[in-house]
C-alpha cells in the first residue's frame, strides 16, 4: 500500500527526520490560510498523487495552468492561485499512464534553497532477503534513468539483519554522496532513523528523491515516497488509516474486500482461476494463442458462490473484456459446486461476452453436466489448451 508525500513526510517528522514545514489543502478555500501559515519567501505547491514525476508532469485541463504538479510561488496569493488551479484537475506524469490521476489534495510547503540534489532509497532486496540502501549523487532525476545511463553513480548495499544498522552504513552513504563536515553526522543520523522507520513500520520502499543539501549546508528530505507491505497492515493500524482509496483501481479495491487476488491488466480476455500458479499458466497460454489477459484473478481454494459471483461482476465491469475464460481445478472444492457457482453468477450478473469454462478434478463429470444442462450459452472445454484456443477463437474469430 502506498501513501501520499505529505503523509510520508508526517511519518519522517515523527522519527525526527528533517523535512520542511507544510500544510495539506483538501478544498480550494483552505489554500489561502494554509499558505499564510508558512513563513515564505518561497512556497512550494505540490499535487498529491500516488505517482512520481509530478514536477515534469502536465495537466489535462488548460485551466490548470501550463506548468507541472510541483510549482514554486513567491507569495501567499500566488501559492493560493496555484493550489486552486491544480485541485480537481487530472495530472499526467510518466508514471500515471496516459489516463493520469485526479488531484484531490495539495500540499503547500515552505520552499527551500537547494545547493545539491541527492538520491536515497531503502527497499527490500529479494535476492539477499535484506533491506537495501540505494544511494546516488544524481538526485531529482529518475533513478531508472541513472541506472541505465550512469550506473557507476549508484551505490547499493544491504544491511545484515543480525547486526542491524551501524554507524559505518551512514558514513558509507555520506562518503558516496560527497558530504562533508556536519553533513556526515546528519547523514549517519538520517540513515539510522530511516532504517528504524522502515523496520518498525513494515515498509517495502522508502524513496527520498531529492534529498537535498540546503543553502545552509544541511540535509533535508524534499520529496518522499513510501510503500508498505499489505500483509503487515493488520499490525500497522495507523499506516492503514492513511490509505487513500481514490488512488486505487476500483476493481482491485472491490476484489480486496472479497479476499480475491485480482490485478487489472490491459488485455481482452477476463480470467477466473483458482490458485496463483494456475492463474499464471492460464495467462501464459492465452498469450501463446495470440490474445492478452485482461486480469490476473485467483479466487482461492475455498471459492464460494458469493466469491465466484463477485469475481464475475468485477471481470464484466471491465469494458476491455471481450471474452471470459474460467479455468478451475477442483481439488478440495468439487467441480459440481464450482459449476453451480458459475451458473448462479452468470444468471445474476448476465453475460454479454463469450464464456469458456474448463473444469478438472473431483466430480468433473457432474460439473460438466450441470453446465451442459444449464441452458446458458457456455462453451465447455476439456483441458487448458482447448480452453485457451476456444476463448481466443471466440474473441478474435
Ligand atoms: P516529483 O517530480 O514528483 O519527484 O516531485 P518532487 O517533490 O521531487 O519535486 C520535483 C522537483 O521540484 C525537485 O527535484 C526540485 O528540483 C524541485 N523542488 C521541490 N521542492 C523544492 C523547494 O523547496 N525549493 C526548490 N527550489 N525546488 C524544489
Ligand atoms: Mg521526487
Amino acid at each position: 500500500m502506498n501513501i501520499h508525500e505529505y503523509q510520508a513526510k508526517g511519518l519522517l517528522r515523527s522519527y525526527g527526520v528533517p523535512v520542511s514545514d507544510g500544510r495539506i489543502v483538501l478544498r480550494a478555500e483552505e489554500a489561502k490560510t494554509a499558505a499564510g501559515e508558512l513563513d515564505g519567501p518561497l512556497w512550494v505547491v505540490k499535487a498529491q498523487i500516488h505517482a512520481g514525476g509530478r514536477g515534469k508532469g502536465s495537466f489535462k485541463e488548460a485551466s490548470a495552468g501550463e506548468k507541472g504538479g510541483v510549482r514554486l510561488a513567491k507569495s501567499v496569493g500566488e501559492a493560493e492561485e496555484m493550489a486552486k488551479q491544480m485541485l480537481g484537475r487530472t495530472l499526467v506524469t510518466h508514471q500515471t499512464g496516459p489516463a493520469g490521476k485526479q488531484v484531490g489534495r495539495i500540499y503547500i510547503e515552505d520552499g527551500s534553497d537547494i545547493e545539491r540534489e541527492l538520491y536515497l532509497a531503502l527497499l527490500v532486496d529479494r535476492v539477499s532477503s535484506r533491506v537495501s540502501f540505494v544511494v546516488s549523487t544524481e538526485g531529482g532525476m529518475d533513478i531508472e534513468e541513472v541506472a541505465a545511463n550512469t550506473p557507476e553513480k549508484i551505490l547499493s548495499f544491504s544491511v545484515d539483519p543480525a547486526t542491524g544498522i551501524q554507524g559505518f552504513h551512514g558514513r558509507r552513504v555520506a562518503f558516496a554522496l560527497g558530504l562533508q563536515g556536519k553533513q556526515i553526522k546528519q547523514c549517519v543520523d538520517l540513515v539510522n532513523k530511516l532504517y528504524k522507520l522502515f523496520i518498525e513500520r513494515d515498509a517495502e520502499m522508502v524513496e527520498i528523491n531529492p534529498l537535498i543539501v540546503s543553502d545552509s549546508g544541511d540535509l533535508k528530505c524534499l520529496d518522499a515516497k513510501m510503500g508498505f507491505d499489505s500483509n503487515a497492515l493488520y499490525r500497522q493500524s495507523d499506516i492503514l488509516a492513511l490509505r487513500d482509496e481514490t488512488e486505487e483501481d476500483p476493481k482491485e479495491l472491490q476484489a480486496s474486500k472479497y479476499d480475491l487476488n485480482y490485478i487489472a491488466l490491459d488485455g481482452e480476455i477476463g480470467c477466473m482461476v483458482n490458485g496463483a500458479g494456475l492463474a499464471m499458466a492460464t495467462m501464459d497460454i492465452i498469450k501463446l494463442y495470440g490474445a492478452e489477459p485482461a486480469n490476473f484473478l485467483d479466487v482461492g481454494g475455498g471459492a464460494t458462490t458469493e466469491k465466484v459471483t463477485e469475481a464475475f461482476k468485477i471481470i464484466t465491469s471491465d469494458p476491455n473484456v471481450k471474452g471470459i475464460l474460467v479455468n478451475i481445478f477442483g481439488g478440495i472444492m468439487r467441480c459440481d459446486i464450482i459449476a453451480e457457482g458459475v451458473i448462479a453468477a452468470v444468471k445474476e450478473v448476465g453475460l454479454q461476452v463469450p464464456l469458456v469454462v474448463r473444469l478438472e478434478g473431483t466430480n468433473v463429470e457432474q460439473g460438466k453436466e450441470i453446465i451442459a444442462n444449464s441452458g446458458l450459452n457456455v462453451i465447455a472445454a476439456d483441458d487448458l489448451k482447448d480452453g485457451a484456443q476456444k476463448i481466443v477463437k471466440a474473441v478474435k474469430g
